[in-house]
């Protein structure tokens, strides 16, 4: 049996498939700081803090390079070697479960009686987010552009997983649903993890950004948002400092950057992580300290509230830096 349990007309919120915001990304940059095939290995800040010497490695040659710049911007993901140097002892925090997903591309008509059933059960797909609850555990669904669905589903692993989670789909979720997932040809499983917020993101001259700077459980749906507002938000405390402090030194330059961006990100991607960890164990129908597991069958209007996705703290506001302009240090 299937019923609505909370339903936001209002949800702003664009979905999109990796690979289309990365061609995005990658058309609208020059392309020559694109450095295919390089792993970085290592870094050190100079004496006078002005430069970072960074040591990376040509995958296709085996060569050792070294790049200098003035600041290091590490964006490795959640599971940085840069913030390693950093936080040692910093240690990741097993959500409690992992996440099956997969992208159904349905361009061709092999899927139209999966696709045609799926649609007859969530009438709503293209143009909005299905979040989907059953006892301990939660799927996500939605439809991409250019005929694609994407699904996630969280579960805890057990020994032969892929049979076994088209066994769990079946018995959990509606007969449409677990058919697009049996039709997905490769579904990956993604072990979710985030970890505390950390105190402070940048150090002399180096910063993080995205999952580097804030490793979050995926059930804000907010964590592609929070690393492209970090670059924005960088880029425009660089420019703002670049032009306030002029010529003056680098490191009193990259302090007042880095320590802009730092009080602007941080208060924000604290609370979104720590959001996005709460409305995964209520999902997940795990115990909070200050609240039971979620019963879907029990659950108050109030409960089911709290659920929208729009209750992400500074859902939809935009950072105070963007309204800086040039005329503001004019006199
Ligand atoms: C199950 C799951 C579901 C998710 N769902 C959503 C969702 O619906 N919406 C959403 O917004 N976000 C979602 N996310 C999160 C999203 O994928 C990340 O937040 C986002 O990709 C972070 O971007 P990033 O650039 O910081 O890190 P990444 O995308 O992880 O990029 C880091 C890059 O650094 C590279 N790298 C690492 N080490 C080195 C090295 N030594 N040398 C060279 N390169 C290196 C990696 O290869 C990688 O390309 C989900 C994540 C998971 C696990």
């Amino acid at each position: 049996m299937n019923w609505t349990l909370t339903r936001d007309e209002n949800f702003n919120f664009r979905a999109a498939h990796w690979a289309d915001l990365h061609s995005l990304l990658y058309n609208g940059l020059p392309p020559n700081i694109f450095l295919w095939g390089h792993l970085y290995l290592s870094f050190c800040v100079s004496n006078d803090k002005s430069n970072v010497r960074l040591k990376a490695k040509i995958l296709q040659t085996g060569e050792i390079i070294e790049i200098v710049g003035e600041l290091l911007i590490a964006a490795d993901g959640c599971l940085s070697s840069i913030r390693r140097n950093f936080l040692p002892e910093l240690k990741l925090r097993y959500s409690g479960y992992c996440a099956w997903r997969g992208l159904l591309d349905f361009s061709d008509d092999g899927h139209l009686e999966a696709i045609m059933g799926l649609r007859r059960v969530y009438p709503d797909l293209g143009k909005c987010l299905y979040f989907c609850l059953g006892y301990g555990t939660h799927s996500v669904l939605y439809e991409l552009l250019n005929n694609k669905i994407n699904w996630i589903c969280a579960m805890k692993v057990s020994s032969d997983m892929i049979k076994k989670m088209h066994e769990d789909a079946e018995k959990v979720w509606v007969p449409e649903l677990a058919r697009i997932m049996k039709e997905t040809k490769e579904p990956f499983i993604n072990v979710i993890y985030d970890c505390d917020p950390l105190e402070q993101i940048f150090w002399d001259n180096v910063v993080l950004v995205g999952d580097a700077a804030h490793p979050a459980t995926p059930h804000g749906l907010r964590s592609t948002n929070m690393t492209i507002l970090d670059a924005a938000v960088l880029g425009k405390c660089l420019e703002k400092w670049g032009v306030v402090l002029g010529f003056q030194q680098r490191t009193t330059r990259n302090r007042s950057t880095l320590g802009e961006f730092q009080s602007t990100r941080l208060p924000v991607t604290s609370k979104q992580v720590l959001h996005s960890r709460k409305m995964g164990r209520i999902k997940q129908g795990l115990v909070l300290p200050d609240r039971k597991a979620f019963d879907p069958k029990m659950a108050t209007p109030e409960e089911c509230h709290d659920l929208q996705q729009k209750n992400m703290p500074f859902f939809g506001q935009v950072p105070s830096i963007f309204q800086w302009t040039h005329a503001s240090f004019d006199c």
